[in-house]
């Protein structure tokens, strides 16, 4: 299959699922993450209509960034981010969903340029309690919200997580349906918290219908990513 049909059937699911959920097709973002993958499949992606992008290797991504200047894409950064790694960060992107520490989010803020405008966020939540997993905890979740949310080229927009794999629907379920409840506390604090971040290529269904607002979908757009990529 091409990336067209790959993506043609991505969102034949969404809108199934949303349908399912009774929400608004248009309800859920899909974007592509095209990590691992050449710029010329991000070409075909934007021909078919994808214009938000997710990219986790840093390097890798200023190089395809550069090379797909021509086209209007919205850039998510959703890897793990080292404190020297956040100019380049804060320079190329328009959206970054793996913020976990204090210390960076300063940063992003503080590197921005004042040209490009705020730059978008969501706090990464680690919600279950795994150690060595990517994110906040439940506890230290609120602190890192209200810092992120007073930070001058920072708009804090919201929340994403990699819930434990789970191989069954009403299992990632009812782990989706957690975070959902907790992010409705938040956005009634925040009123522009408005970006669920949840969802991935094997559990975008329960995602949808526990109320996700963006699917990060990479190998049911691309297929397998191959492991010699570049850090
Ligand atoms: C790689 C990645 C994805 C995409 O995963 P697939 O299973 O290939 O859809 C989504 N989110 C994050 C944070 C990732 O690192």
């Amino acid at each position: 299959m091409t990336i067209a049909d790959q993506i043609r059937q991505v969102r034949l699911n969404i809108d199934q699922y949303c349908q399912l959920a009774q929400r608004p097709e248009c309800s859920v973002k899909l974007m592509a993450v095209s990590k691992t993958h050449p710029a010329e499949s991000i070409q075909q992606a934007y021909e078919s209509g994808i214009t938000e992008f997710g990219e986790s290797y840093l390097q890798e991504a200023v190089d395809k960034i550069a090379k797909c200047r021509h086209l209007p894409i919205t850039w998510h950064f959703i890897g793990p981010i080292q404190s020297n790694k956040t100019r380049l960060i804060a320079e190329h992107f328009d959206w970054v969903h793996s913020v976990e520490r204090e210390k960076i989010v300063r940063r992003l803020s503080e590197q921005r340029p004042a040209e490009l405008g705020p730059l978008r966020i969501c706090v990464q939540a680690n919600l279950f309690n795994e150690s060595q997993k990517q994110g906040v905890t439940a506890e230290e979740l609120p602190a890192l919200l209200a810092i992120a949310d007073q930070l001058p080229n920072i708009e804090l927009r919201g929340i994403m997580v990699i819930p434990p794999p789970q191989v069954g629907y009403e299992q990632q379920l009812e782990q989706f349906l957690r975070v959902k409840s907790l992010f409705e506390g938040y956005a009634d604090q925040y009123p522009l918290l408005d970006t669920l971040s949840m969802g991935m290529s094997n559990d975008i269904k329960a995602a949808i219908v526990a109320g996700s607002d963006i699917v990060r979908v990479g190998t049911a757009i691309f297929g397998p990513r191959g492991t010699n990529h570049q850090k």
